[in-house]
C-alpha cells in the first residue's frame, strides 16, 4: 500500500508525556479523504488514554497519537469519493470507520458497532498497528466518517463539539430535555460546557454544579439559570428531589448519590464522564424514587451531523484556549487542575514551527 510519512505528536509510554513523533497516513482510497487538519480540540480522553488510565477496560497500544475532535481543510479526495472535493472545510470525531451493515450501522448508530474504529488506538485495518488520531498533520479517513462544518462557524471553536459536542447533545436528546424541563450539569470541564450550552438552547432550567467556586460567573454567561456549589451541602439539599435529567462529566472519582439525590420521581442520570474508578450506588437513591442511572457514549454519525447543523443554527461553538502543539503537556497538568475555560484547541499550524 502507497503511504504518506507525516509529523504528528505521540507518547511512548504512559508516563512520558507527548514528543514529536513522525508517522504513516494510507494514501487515499476511492472512498477516502484526506484533511490537512487546522485545529484539534484536547479531550481529558486523550489524557485518560496517554496515561494508560483506562487499562482494564480500553488498554492503551503505544506509541499513540491522541486527538478525536478534528477540524481542517479537504486536500484529496478518492476517486468514488462524492460528499467533499479539495478546499471544503471537513471535521472528523471519534470514529473512523464501522461495518456498516449490522442493525447499529443501519441505524446510525455506529458507536455501538461491534465492528466500530475509534480516531485513535484501534487496530488499523489498512497499515497495521494502531489507528493515529488528531494530533498530527493530517488524516485519512473513509468519507462515510467526514462531517460537514457550518461555514458560520469559528474553526477553533468548532473542534471540540466533534467529541465534547456530541457526547453531550446526544443524551439530551435520548432523556428528552426540552423547555419546562429542571437539567443539571456536573462539572464544568469541557464537555460540561457543552452541556450548558445545549441544555439552554433547547429551552431547559439549567443549574451547573461545579467544584470551582471561581467559575459562577462563567456558568451563567454560558446560559445557566442557577450555579452550586457541590462541596456546600446546604446549597445540594434545596435541590433534593427536584431535577428532570442530570448529565455527569466529570472525569474524577466523586460521590454520585449526592447527584442521583437530587433527581426527582422517574428522573434521570446519564453519566458521560469516565473516571477510572468505579462509582458506588446505593440501592435506596434509586428505589426511592423510581430513578435511574445510565450511561451515554459520544453519538452516531448522522446525529454528530445534525449536532453540528443544530450549532450553526444556534451560533453554538466551545469557548476555547487556541494553543501550539508545543504546550500540550503543560496544557494535560491544567486540565488535571480544572483550570481550562473551557477546552484546549490545538492550532495544528504549529507543528510546522
Ligand atoms: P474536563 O474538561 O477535564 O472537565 C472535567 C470537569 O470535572 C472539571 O472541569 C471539573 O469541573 C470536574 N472535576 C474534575 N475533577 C473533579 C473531582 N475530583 N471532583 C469533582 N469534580 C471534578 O474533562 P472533559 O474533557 O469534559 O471530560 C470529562 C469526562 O468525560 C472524562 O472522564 C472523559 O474521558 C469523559 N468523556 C466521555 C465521553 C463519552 O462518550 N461518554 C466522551 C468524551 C469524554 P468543576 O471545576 O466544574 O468542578
Ligand atoms: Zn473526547
Amino acid at each position: 500500500m502507497n503511504t504518506i510519512k507525516i509529523q504528528a505528536y505521540a507518547a511512548q509510554n504512559a508516563t512520558a508525556g507527548l514528543a514529536p513523533f513522525g508517522i504513516t497516513r494510507r494514501e487515499p482510497g476511492p472512498e477516502d479523504v484526506e484533511i490537512e487538519i487546522l485545529y484539534c480540540g484536547i479531550c481529558h480522553s486523550d489524557l485518560h488514554s496517554v496515561r494508560n488510565e483506562w487499562s482494564e477496560f480500553m488498554a492503551t497500544n503505544y506509541p499513540i497519537v491522541p486527538g478525536h475532535e478534528i477540524v481542517g481543510r479537504v486536500t484529496r479526495v478518492g476517486s468514488a469519493a462524492t460528499k467533499f472535493k479539495a478546499g471544503d472545510v471537513a471535521a472528523v470525531g471519534c470514529m473512523v470507520d464501522s461495518d456498516g451493515t449490522c442493525p447499529k450501522c443501519k441505524a446510525g448508530l455506529e458507536q455501538f458497532c461491534p465492528n466500530m474504529i475509534l480516531t485513535f488506538n484501534s487496530p488499523d485495518k489498512h497499515l497495521g498497528g494502531f489507528t493515529y488520531g488528531g494530533y498530527s498533520g493530517s488524516i485519512v479517513v473513509d468519507e462515510r466518517f467526514v462531517l460537514r462544518v457550518p461555514t458560520n462557524l469559528n474553526l477553533a471553536g468548532a473542534a471540540p463539539l466533534l467529541c465534547a459536542g456530541v457526547t453531550t447533545y446526544s443524551p439530551m436528546y435520548h432523556w428528552g430535555v426540552t423547555k419546562g424541563k429542571k437539567v443539571g450539569v456536573v462539572g464544568l470541564g469541557g464537555l460540561g460546557h457543552m452541556a450548558v450550552k445545549f441544555a439552554h438552547a433547547l429551552g431547559a432550567h439549567v443549574v451547573v454544579f461545579t467544584t470551582s467556586p471561581g467559575k459562577k460567573e462563567d456558568a451563567l454567561r454560558l446560559g445557566a439559570d442557577e450555579v452550586v456549589v457541590s462541596r456546600n451541602a446546604d446549597e445540594m439539599r434545596k435541590h433534593e428531589g427536584s431535577f428532570d435529567f442530570i448529565l455527569d462529566a466529570v472525569s474524577a472519582d466523586h460521590d454520585i448519590n449526592a447527584y442521583i439525590n437530587l433527581l426527582g420521581v422517574d428522573g434521570n442520570l446519564t453519566l458521560v464522564g469516565a473516571p477510572a474508578k468505579p462509582l458506588g450506588v446505593t440501592a435506596f437513591s434509586l428505589i426511592a424514587r423510581r430513578r435511574s442511572f445510565s450511561g451515554s457514549m459520544i453519538g452516531g454519525i448522522p446525529e454528530t451531523q445534525e449536532m453540528l447543523d443544530f450549532c450553526g443554527a444556534h451560533n453554538i461553538t466551545a469557548d476555547v484556549e487556541v494553543i501550539p502543539i508545543q504546550k500540550v503537556n503543560e496544557a494535560y497538568e491544567r486540565l488535571l487542575k480544572s483550570d481550562v475555560k473551557y477546552r484546549f484547541s490545538i492550532d495544528m499550524a504549529s507543528l510546522k514551527s
